[in-house]
């Protein structure tokens, strides 16, 4: 769907516009959700100049699909983010609900701003509004794969974006 160079290209004009936007900030706080950001975090920050530390940051839904509206915190960041700007950084936005509230628990925690970079956002599939202050790409409602996405934990390392064609779906349409 997405050619490795697109990716790469596109992830150098967000970093740049990034680094503007947070010109003179001293407390740059970074933080991937994992594990699907893992490499979009690398390359974008690798790509940045403005002093920043990175953190991670690891949520799983309840109940078996990505959507139950509610989400579970696996793994929490080391570092404070009270009066630190933040930018979290996530592979994709489909319903939304895993950022809103992620948002939520930062803002609550007395980050002094909360932004969100999303390599590629399902925009039709939103069920919360979530702002996306930096996107990579709009797809469709197709199941995604490849730079950080999986499926049952495979395809993670694919250097590009591919659609997960499911024989079901195929024999319905
Ligand atoms: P949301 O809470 O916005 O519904 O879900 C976001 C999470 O769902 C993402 O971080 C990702 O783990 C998973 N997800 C949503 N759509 C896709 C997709 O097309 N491919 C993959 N691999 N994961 C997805």
């Amino acid at each position: 769907m997405i050619e490795a160079g697109a990716i790469e290209r596109r992830v150098a004009e967000l970093a740049a516009e990034i680094d503007r936007d947070y010109a003179g900030s001293e407390g740059l706080v970074v933080i991937g959700v994992l594990k699907g950001a893992v490499f979009f975090v690398t390359e974008l920050t690798k790509r940045m100049t403005v002093p920043l530390t990175i953190d991670f940051f690891q949520t799983s839904s309840y109940g078996s699909g990505t959507s139950a509206g509610e989400v579970r915190i696996k793994r929490d960041i080391d570092l404070s983010v009270r009066g630190r700007d933040v930018l979290l950084v996530e592979d994709i936005v489909d319903t939304g609900w895993t950022l809103r509230t992620i948002l939520d628990l930062f803002r609550f925690r007395g980050a002094r701003s909360v932004r969100l970079c999303a390599l590629l956002d399902k925009h039709e599939a939103r069920e919360v509004d979530v702002p996306i202050d930096y996107c990579g790409f709009r797809i469709g409602r197709e199941f995604v794969v490849g730079y950080g996405l999986d499926f049952s934990e495979r395809y993670r390392n694919l250097p590009y974006i591919a659609v997960v064609e499911f024989p079901d779906e195929e024999q319905s349409s």
